[in-house]
């Protein structure tokens, strides 16, 4: 699968590959990672999604410093902080220790 994204369960990386290979005639919408087991959707693996106002998934240096604002305000509130994190998002190890 060199030049193309790599298939991935968003909680465990597990690689999908072989799940989308046995599509034939139609592509589910929902499905299951053999790994771990979180259920997701298709979508979430092919587009990984994005939070909006979390620093780990800014764009450019000044929607980084102002998100970056946002999410440390964020982390006051830690039920609703963490009530917007969901495991479908992708974990940025280096973005987060920031
Ligand atoms: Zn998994």
């Amino acid at each position: 699968m060199s030049g193309e994204a790599r298939l991935a369960c968003p909680r465990c990386g597990y690689d999908q590959a072989g799940a989308v290979g046995a599509w034939r005639e139609s592509c589910p919408v929902e499905g299951r990672c053999s790994e771990c087991g979180l259920e997701f959707l298709w979508r979430d693996v092919f587009v990984p999604p994005r939070l909006v106002g979390f620093v780990e998934h800014a764009v450019g240096r000044w929607q980084w410093v102002m998100w970056g604002v946002r999410t440390f305000a964020g982390v006051w509130l830690p039920r609703r902080f963490w009530g917007r994190v969901k495991l479908e998002l992708p974990l940025r190890v280096g973005r987060a220790a920031v």
